[in-house]
């Protein structure tokens, strides 16, 4: 794969690339986030999806969230994990917003290619041991 970036599940049946910039990069602290990657967060990047390449595909199945307004999953998008080892890969079908792939910055193939978060998102569920980053906070808690 001659992509900029590259990474990969677990196992590595499933393997991606882009060159693209990310053009947003968060730390999610959804309850969705939470439960789907089993940590207290899940950092993801988004890139175009008409950049974005995979390569196993067929070794992938997704899974919907939402819709879920106190979640990211927001109007509804599909989280897509190795049905061989289950690592969640990236995310798609963003019904919020179309033509872009959020990739799980755990499955990045290499640690110095981290995107750093420009924002903390959902923090309404973030936990209170773990402190806020210096970046941009948003709540999202939707109106009682
Ligand atoms: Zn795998
Ligand atoms: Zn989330």
């Amino acid at each position: 794969m001659s992509k900029k970036y590259t990474g990969s599940c677990a196992c590595g049946a499933v393997t991606y690339g882009f060159d693209s910039e990310p053009s947003f990069i968060a730390n999610c602290h959804c309850t969705d986030c939470k439960r789907s990657s089993g940590g207290e967060m899940a950092t993801f990047a988004a890139v175009p999806d008409a950049d974005f390449t995979v390569s196993g595909a067929d070794t992938t199945k997704t899974y919907s969230y939402g819709p879920d307004a106190e979640t990211c999953a927001g109007k509804g998008l599909d989280r897509v994990f190795c049905t061989n080892c289950g690592s969640r890969a990236y995310t798609n079908n963003l019904k919020d917003f179309p033509g872009i792939v959020f990739v799980q910055e755990g499955t990045l193939d290499r640690l110095d290619e981290w995107f750093p978060p420009q924002a903390e998102i959902f923090t309404w569920s973030r936990e209170k041991w773990l402190p806020a980053l210096d970046i941009a906070q948003y709540d999202h808690r939707a109106p009682a």
